[in-house]
């Protein structure tokens, strides 16, 4: 297991030990002091946290057995993904609380979505597949209008737009290229991509990541060597090896 996975995993096990001192530091309130309408909150908020509890005990025991068993069980592989999706506000709370670094946390939800994608094996015909990216992708003085249509790029090689027209023509796969949360929407609303490679930075890629909730999406975090927002770099390599796990070799 990566270390990046390890860190959200890490909070997750924290919540868990918190859980299960809030049931026991109950179970002892109640002991201690005891009426009717007492008993009754204290019971249902142990209960609570007991279920609470034993969800997030059996996504760490399902996500390690999936790890190790390199098992494509899908109804396994959905449920983990739905509680990791779930507890995920309230896990960034606490990450928070911890001192751990946002973009790492986020970095470890991503690693972790991906893993769970890649391990349903599950694969698709190259138009299925939707990459989408960032405006702030394409180089900032360039006058060519690629939000409407990618094919508007002149191919100048001043960004890494047009690496991505490569790829959508080597492997027939679909790109986008969206200037906000609304318009990628929009574009996986029209296009109803069966998977999505997403691009973005760790922020943007966690909420749409949690946003998509039906197709799988595996996110690839950009770089930003000019900061963030402006002529941003992504890894092609990194996206051309995503295309071809998900297509069974292009
Ligand atoms: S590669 Fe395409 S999008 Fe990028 S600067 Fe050149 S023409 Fe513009």
């Amino acid at each position: 297991m990566t270390g990046k996975k390890r860190i959200f995993l890490g909070v997750l096990s924290v919540l868990i030990i918190l859980l299960i001192a809030g049931v026991l530091l109950l179970l002892f309130i109640l002991k201690n002091k005891s009426s009717e309408i007492y008993d009754l909150l204290m019971g249902s908020l142990i209960l609570l946290f007991s279920i609470v509890a034993i969800f997030l005990i059996f996504c760490i025991i399902g996500f390690i057995y999936l790890v190790y068993s390199k098992s494509n069980n899908r109804t396994l592989n959905k449920i983990l993904l739905t509680l990791i999706d779930a507890s995920y506000p309230v896990l960034q709370i606490l990450g928070g609380f911890l001192g751990i670094d946002r973009e790492k946390f986020q970095q470890s939800f991503t690693n972790i979505n991906n893993f769970l994608v890649n391990s349903r094996h599950e694969k698709y015909l190259p138009e299925e597949l939707l990459i989408l990216t960032p405006h702030c992708l394409q180089f900032n003085e360039c006058k060519f209008k690629v939000t409407n249509d990618i094919d508007n790029c002149r191919r100048c090689g001043k960004c890494q737009v047009s690496d991505l027209i490569k790829l959508e023509e080597k492997y027939g796969v679909k790109v986008a290229v969206a200037t906000g949360g609304t318009l990628a929407r929009k574009v996986v609303k029209d296009i109803k991509p069966k998977a999505i490679i997403a691009i973005a930075c760790e922020r943007d890629l966690t909420s749409g990541i949690l946003d998509v909730k039906k197709i799988p999406v595996y996110g690839i975090i950009n770089t930003r060597p000019n900061g963030p927002c402006f002529n941003t770099k992504v890894n092609i390599n990194e996206i051309e090896k995503a295309i071809i796990n998900f297509t069974n070799g292009g």
